[in-house]
């Protein structure tokens, strides 16, 4: 695209290189040294403007949330972040977007010691790809398959805050601050991610809810769980905007959380809760794995109840 050399060197210019980037950002490829003993971890994800986040979102939030994304399945694998590269497809060459869009995507990348080594930038309608590298002793990594009947399911954090903030987006009436920042400023759980090496069984982000998630391990690992309703972590701020009956689909099939689910036995709890809490964390059990196959969730008054469906969203032209 026009001006693509000028928009590369503004990216550049503020990349914090690690010492294990040899080569980063300007020539062919990126020479890079995977310290001894640890397996690469490597994943990629694209936001599409329209369809991953709201046009109008404001280009720093753009920035954060394309690193967070990635971030956070490095996090679900126990992995430690350390290189990222960016794909931009931008529709012109702005450079006041292209800063609101690196403060973002800098300020977390720092946060975690990543360094961009790479990229390419082209012309077209707006999308992010990034691609998270990171590492994890061998034999370390938190996988979906690990999963035991008779583990606990646990969760970090809150679930619904974001799913709240996109249903009061589209109702155009009042909406939460706090709640849309969740929405736009996801935390990626790297720090859990990394203390649950060899505590946990299974692990995943959640990003497509909890319901759809969780029911990966449990495909992955053959078994099935039983979901306490009653025992899902709940914002204040999500209490406050919504009540029980209408937070439960947000926070079973609305997505967006990017918090952890993971499995453990329960001899392991008491380890978790402080390996977590030490690290400013905190982890709720919200059910248990049984063998029978399949997601079952019990409402506190002891009522079976079926997760609905997340519908697919996007957000051309909803405003
Ligand atoms: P090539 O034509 O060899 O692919 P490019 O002109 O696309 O090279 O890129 C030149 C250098 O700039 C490469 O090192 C590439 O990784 C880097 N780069 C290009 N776009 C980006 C970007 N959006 N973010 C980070 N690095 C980028
Ligand atoms: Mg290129």
């Amino acid at each position: 695209m026009p001006g693509e050399f000028a928009l590369i060197e503004r990216i550049r210019a503020r990349v914090r290189a690690r010492p294990d980037v040899a080569l980063g950002i300007g020539d062919d490829a990126a020479l890079l040294d995977v310290p001894a003993g640890h397996q690469l971890v490597v994943t990629s994800d694209t936001l599409v403007a329209g369809v991953h986040f709201p046009p109008e979102t404001a280009p720093a939030d753009i920035g954060w949330k394309a690193l967070a994304v990635n971030l956070s399945d490095l996090a679900a694998m126990a992995a430690a972040p350390a290189w990222c590269t960016l794909a931009l497809t931008l529709p012109e060459a702005d450079d006041v977007w292209l800063d609101g869009f690196l403060d973002g995507f800098f300020e977390l990348a720092d946060e975690h010691g990543v360094s961009l080594v790479g990229g390419d930038t082209t012309h077209g309608p707006l999308s992010i790809t990034i691609t998270a590298h990171g590492f994890v002793p061998e034999g370390q990594a938190l996988r979906r398959d690990g999963a035991k009947a008779g583990d606990e399911v646990w969760v970090t954090g809150t679930l619904g805050d974001a799913a709240g903030a996109l249903q009061q987006w589209r109702a155009r009436g009042p909406f939460s601050a706090k709640l849309r920042y969740r929405l736009d400023r996801p935390t990626p759980r790297i720090e859990a991610g990394l203390a649950l090496r060899g505590l946990a069984t299974a692990g995943i982000d959640l990003s497509d809810g909890l319901a759809a998630d969780l029911g990966h391990v449990l495909t992955a690992s053959g078994l099935g769980a039983r979901i306490d309703l009653g025992r899902l972590p709940t914002s204040r701020t999500l209490a406050d905007h919504f009540d029980e009956t209408a937070r439960w689909p947000l926070q079973l099939s609305g997505g967006d959380d990017y918090e952890l689910c993971f499995t453990a036995p329960a001899s392991a709890a008491f380890a978790i809760e402080q390996a977590l809490s030490e690290r400013g964390v905190t982890a709720t059990v919200i059910g248990q794995l049984e063998p029978q196959p399949g997601l079952r969730c019990t409402t506190p008054d002891g009522a079976d109840y079926a997760p609905p469906r997340a519908g697919y969203q996007h957000f051309q032209g909803v405003h």
